[in-house]
Parts: structure tokens; C-alpha cells; sequence
């Protein structure tokens, strides 16, 4: 990226190469510093130059260590990753020997982050730099000796090189926005905003969706859906699973295959797909399982919130 560049799609910042130019010294899971780590030590197009970097994405600094120059940085919201994935950015830039960031401080997509440098245990003016893609802070030891996140991955799966000169990339899978497509800005006319759910936030279900099992008695009008609920056909069929995992087939459509409505509307066990046009609130989240609660014709029902999107709330 260069200096001032920002990168918004749908409301997600794209998480952008903070470099200018890369070459990169030493790649991930090298045979010094990094085993077993996947941080790049990047340097510019001369060495020995301190080169600014930029904020891959708005970001808040969450801990400093001066004596190595180095900044835990978390995104503010979560961030488009080069392999797809939304998610938080948490990431590490080390050795800036000019390092003046104060926990808690905010910086803007494309403004300057820091400087390569010398500071700690450098060899040459670089900038070391991992990436999680979490909210995890946790900075730990390996079973080298050396520190890392959770949830690392690769660079060329982090960051989007648009505006990026790659000098040496270590054969990396480097991509810029063009080659990782968004999901259209407007479905039906309606707006999808940022992607996020959180209480309150209307959405509508996404795609074409498998009817499983019907609860007996058919007079219920339930039915289970294992790609929605995360639950086995199995355990819909032997009552293992939670009440809130039958969904009501009341505001469900039945179609073909093709999403094309089909004449008799009587769904059956393990043939039937159904579509659902409505929108609905979101009662509540669970991070944990990535679900959301809907209350559909009364009921209260756990999905997968991958298979919903967000609408505008006009
Ligand atoms: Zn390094």
C-alpha cells in the first residue's frame, strides 16, 4: 500500500500490505528467529533505509515493548483478510526505533504506522511482522523458545498488495482486492450493510436450504435442517437435539434444486429445499458457535449466522 490508501468494501476495511515495497529477508517458519512462527522480516527497496509502513487497516495499539520497538496492534472492527475471511486483526510490528505509539491510541487505515529499524534483536533495518486473525492477544511461546499469537496465518493469506511493489515475495499466494470478489452491495434493492450482526440487526436468510427430517407429529410443522443448526440428522431423529434447533416451516417456501417454487408446497424428509424471503431480527449472538437467535413465526431458533445477511433496517 502506499502512504493515505484505504480499501472499504461493504463496509470492511480490507486488511491492506503495510509496505510500500517488500522484499522480504526472512519468511515464515524460517530456520532462525521464526521457527515455527509465520512472521516475514520485510525490508525496502534499499536496504538499510528506514522506510515507513502504514496502518493495514484502522487500527488501536494495544501494548507496547520499547526496548525492541515493537507494538501489538488490534483492528477496530473486524477486517476482510486476502484469504476471504472476516475477522480481527491482531498483529505485532517490531524493531521501529522511533516507536512513539501509547496504548490506546487509534490509527486510520493508510496513515503512518512506524518505521523499519534496528531496535532489539535486528539484524539490518526491517520490520518483523505476524498477523492473527482473532481478537486473541495472547503472546506466547512455542515450543522454540519463541513468541507468536493464536491463530496465525501465512502473510499472503493476511494482506492485499494493491499498491504493493513485491521485490522478493518468497513465492508467496500474494493477492490483491481484485482477486478475492464481495458478495454484491445490493441484494432485492435492499443495502447490505456491514456484514456484523449483533443484536438487533435485520437480516435475511441466505441461499437454498435442505430439508432434513420432519418432527413428528407433521402436525408441528417443524422441521430440522442440519446445515443451518449444525446438528446430525441422526441426532434430529433420535430428540437429542435442543428445542430452539427445529425450525418452523411456516415462513419457508418449498423449491427445486434451481430456487424454483414448486406446485404442492408439502415438504418432505430428505427431498425438499425450502428458501425463506422474510427478514429478521437478530435476538442475540453467540460468538462461540457463530450463531445468531431469530424468532421465526414464535419460536425462537438458533442458525449459523454464515447462512443470513444483514439488511438495511429500511
Ligand atoms: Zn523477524
Amino acid at each position: 500500500m502506499i502512504k493515505g490508501q484505504k480499501s472499504v468494501r461493504n463496509g470492511i476495511e480490507d486488511f491492506l500490505c503495510p509496505f510500500t515495497d517488500m522484499y522480504i529477508s526472512q519468511g515464515s517458519n524460517g530456520s532462525y528467529s521464526h521457527k515455527g512462527i509465520m512472521a516475514n522480516d520485510v525490508r525496502g527497496l534499499q536496504a538499510g533505509v528506514r522506510y515507513p509502513y502504514y496502518a493495514p487497516c484502522t487500527c488501536k495499539c494495544i501494548r507496547t515493548y520499547p526496548s525492541s520497538g515493537q507494538v501489538m496492534w488490534q483492528s477496530v472492527n473486524k477486517v476482510r483478510f486476502a484469504n476471504g475471511r472476516v475477522d480481527y486483526a491482531t498483529f505485532m510490528t517490531v524493531h521501529d526505533n522511533s516507536m512513539d505509539a501509547k496504548v490506546g491510541q487509534v490509527v486510520e487505515q493508510g496513515s503512518q504506522l512506524g518505521n523499519m529499524g534496528t531496535k532489539g534483536n535486528a539484524t539490518g533495518v526491517h520490520c518483523h511482522i505476524e498477523v492473527s486473525q482473532s481478537a486473541d492477544t495472547s503472546w506466547i511461546k512455542n515450543q522454540y523458545g519463541i513468541y507468536h499469537f493464536n491463530n496465525e496465518y501465512d502473510l499472503d493469506d493476511c494482506y492485499f498488495v494493491d499498491n504493493t511493489n513485491i521485490l522478493k515475495g518468497m513465492g508467496g499466494n500474494w493477492r490483491t482486492t481484485k482477486d478475492v470478489a464481495v458478495q454484491e452491495t445490493s441484494i432485492n434493492n435492499i443495502e447490505i450493510v456491514d456484514q456484523i450482526l449483533h443484536v438487533g440487526s435485520k437480516v435475511k436468510f441466505d441461499g437454498i436450504f435442505k430439508v432434513d427430517i420432519l418432527k413428528s407429529p407433521l402436525s408441528s410443522n417443524l422441521f430440522g435442517c442440519c446445515q443451518l443448526t449444525g446438528c446430525s440428522y441422526n441426532s434430529y431423529k433420535t430428540e437429542q437435539v435442543k428445542s430452539h434447533h427445529w425450525i418452523p416451516t411456516s415462513d419457508f417456501i418449498e423449491v427445486d434444486k434451481n430456487g424454483h417454487v414448486t406446485s404442492d408446497q408439502v415438504l418432505s424428509g430428505g427431498n425438499s429445499y425450502v428458501l425463506n424471503k422474510n427478514v429478521y431480527e437478530v435476538k442475540d449472538i453467540d460468538t462461540k458457535t457463530n450463531s445468531a437467535k431469530l424468532n421465526i413465526n414464535g419460536r425462537d431458533v438458533w442458525v449459523f449466522s454464515t447462512f443470513l445477511y444483514e439488511v438495511s433496517n429500511n
